[in-house]
């Protein structure tokens, strides 16, 4: 079987020099072993996807250099798998947890539970670690709740710690509890990333994730989802978040660092990729290169956590 790797980012803004990091790396990664690359679209949450962001986000990846190898095709490019059309199948999967008694309904809403000064604070992905409060609701309680509210669903996250390899940072141990049971479904009807990007690699048979390590505790999270509906789950790779000289991690809102406003001032997409390789240190000189070019220089950011820094002077050489 070969292996299968992806890019996902969420319209929700134009991507970045950060995002074009992670998503170069994982199709070197898959390039260079001969694996094969895929692209989604994750949509799910429609209030915050624009269609022209989608839009953008591919265009920005072809003029990379970026290609993938699925989806649809009518002549050009194949189109990316979208989240927003696949919501059948992150039903099946909510009805399996239903069935398995790992979901509850939570009437909790989110100005009550930032009141509850004790919540511990979880981990940066999912905000503060829920409390509990509805699990062990009696059927007379929820009966009651559900007259004036419609509630969102839970995912019972396991107490006992949970343990895996990440490609990069090594050996990763989190605390189940202190996560903290986390929505699969939203009160407005959405389902949530973390089941949602569950059901999809494991559908598209994804067997090496790797993105930016702001979703490394997304991770014992979605292992947990595998492990309920009993999927084999595929190898994580963190890699680091890419910051100014400053330490501020580059961001959808630093709007002069998109790619989208890096092309309107005219920079080369070779002198981008070139200026990722150098600061990835996969090139030891700055240079302009083509993404093909860097198939065979690419290699993991081996143990590396912290920030890469891009500097004014790279910047400045784009
Ligand atoms: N859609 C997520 C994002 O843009 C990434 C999902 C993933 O790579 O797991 O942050």
């Amino acid at each position: 079987m070969k292996r299968r790797g992806r890019f996902a980012p969420t319209p929700s803004g134009m991507l970045h020099i950060g995002n074009a990091f992670s998503a170069l790396a994982s199709w070197l990664q898959m390039r260079q072993i001969g694996g094969e690359f895929l692209l989604r679209i994750e949509n799910i949450d429609k209030p915050r996807s624009r269609p022209v962001f989608a839009e953008q986000q591919l265009d920005d990846l072809l003029w990379l250099g970026i290609d993938w190898d699925e989806g649809p095709r009518i002549g050009g490019p194949f189109a990316p798998y979208e989240q927003s059309k696949r919501e059948p199948l992150y039903e099946a999967a909510l009805d399996v947890l239903r069935n398995n008694g790992r979901i509850y309904p939570c009437y909790c809403s989110r100005s009550e539970l930032a009141s509850i000064a004790s919540a511990p604070h979880g981990l940066s992905s999912e905000g503060p670690a829920y409390p509990g409060l509805c699990r062990h609701l009696t059927s007379e309680e929820r009966a009651y709740k559900a007259q004036k509210k419609t509630p969102s669903l839970r995912f019972i996250m396991p107490e006992e710690a949970i343990t895996f390899q990440d490609g990069i940072s090594g050996t990763m141990r989190y605390d189940g509890e202190a996560l903290g049971d986390f929505i699969v479904k939203r009160a407005d009807g959405i389902f949530s990333y973390q089941l949602a990007v569950t059901v999809d690699d494991a559908a598209m048979g994804i067997t090496d994730v790797l993105r930016g390590a702001d979703l490394l505790d997304s991770t014992p999270r979605q292992l947990a989802l595998y492990e309920a509906l009993d999927l084999a789950p595929p190898s994580f790779s963190h890699v680091p978040l890419v910051a100014d000289e400053y330490g501020k991690r580059l961001s959808k809102r630093d709007k002069s660092l998109t790619l989208a406003s890096l092309r309107e001032t005219g920079v080369a997409p070779e002198r981008l990729i070139g200026a990722i390789a150098y600061t990835a240190g996969w090139r030891d000189r700055l240079e302009p290169l083509a993404a093909q070019e860097l198939i065979s220089h690419y290699r993991a950011p081996d143990g590396n956590t912290q920030p890469i820094i891009m500097t004014q002077q790279i910047l400045g050489w784009l």
